[in-house]
């Protein structure tokens, strides 16, 4: 079963914006599928048509087995979804804990089953120690980690998350990410829109790609991260030391921090950080130097 199937989907704004076109898109139960886009490409518009935020113009959407034109299945669908939206839209000055059990109660879920679900939760999230406190004395990453609690009270077979990193600090990233492959590891479907092509490849199976409204990319991402050949790294070290015993990965002294090295797709990463560390380099800090989503655009585009 697919857990969406949208066909010939198209949203016009009353504006006259086309904000889909024709869109065809399947996300099979059990999946981890990316939606990437640039900003304004269509991505919250399609999460809003399928969790019912946004009216379509045309076209057919199917939650499960749940057809969002019968407004009877449209309420079961709804039931099926948990959503953590970009922004935070949540009551700053309501508790941690009555931010999830209010949910709970919206879902008509009985207290002695949510009071159990949201202590969960919250403490899978590390939030527990702040149950009592106020949302608004809470950082930015700890309250996105808030809104995933929050979608996942009634505990949805789909949790849709719209840009879930965006302002969370490296660590807590990959502490999030790890948290939603184990949720997705016991069979909840994750759909996620991103920015960050690193954070498809961490989590991702499957990943379409959509530009001004229409989806030009579907595929699985191990195939679409082949496109990209070649990277730059950016290798931030504590001390230089001296680099000709990795001269075969040809990198380039920038400064006495760091370094920039080309690795295709067959040399490992891991290789060249093993061969520095072997020159008693201790390393602090690798990214990417270009922005690697855009650059796949940019690649596929051209195909
Ligand atoms: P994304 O989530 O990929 O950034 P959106 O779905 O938000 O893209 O936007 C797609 C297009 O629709 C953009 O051109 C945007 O300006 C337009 N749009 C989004 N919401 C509205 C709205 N409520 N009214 C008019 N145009 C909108």
């Amino acid at each position: 079963m697919n857990a969406i199937t949208i066909r010939n989907l198209t949203k016009i704004y009353a504006n006259g914006t086309k904000a889909l076109k024709n869109v065809d898109l399947a996300v099979a139960e059990g999946d981890f599928f990316a939606l990437l886009g640039a900003n304004g490409a269509g991505k919250t518009t399609l999460i809003g048509i399928v969790t019912s935020l946004v009216n379509k113009t045309s076209g057919k959407v199917h939650v499960f087995n749940y057809d969002l034109d019968n407004e009877e299945d449209k309420i079961k669908a709804k039931k099926t979804i948990g959503i953590v939206p970009q922004e935070f839209n949540f009551n700053i000055f309501e508790k941690v804990q009555d931010i999830i059990l209010t949910q709970a109660g919206y879902f008509g879920i009985e207290w002695k089953k949510a009071f159990p679900q949201a202590e969960m939760l919250l403490k899978k999230l590390g939030l527990w120690e702040k149950r009592n406190s106020t949302a608004r004395t809470l950082s930015g990453g700890m309250k996105r980690r808030l809104l995933i609690a929050r979608a996942l009270i009634h505990q949805p077979q789909l949790l849709i998350l719209d840009e879930p990193t965006a302002g969370v600090d490296v660590e807590l990233r990959h502490g999030m990410w790890e948290y939603l492959r184990e949720l997705n590891h016991n069979g909840t479907t994750i759909l996620l829109t991103t920015h960050y092509l690193e954070e498809v490849e961490q989590m991702c199976r499957q990943a379409a790609i959509i530009k001004n409204g229409e989806i030009i990319h579907n595929d699985k991402v191990k195939h679409l991260v082949q496109f990209l050949e070649e990277e730059i790294y950016v290798v931030t070290v504590k001390e230089m030391r001296p680099l000709d015993k990795i001269k075969h990965f040809n990198p380039t002294i920038i400064d006495d921090k760091t370094i920039e090295v080309e690795l295709s797709k067959k040399e490992t990463l891991n290789d060249f950080i093993m061969q520095l560390s072997a020159t008693g380099t201790i390393v602090t800090d690798i990214h990417p130097k270009e922005h690697r989503l855009e650059k796949l655009f940019l690649t596929l585009l051209k195909q």
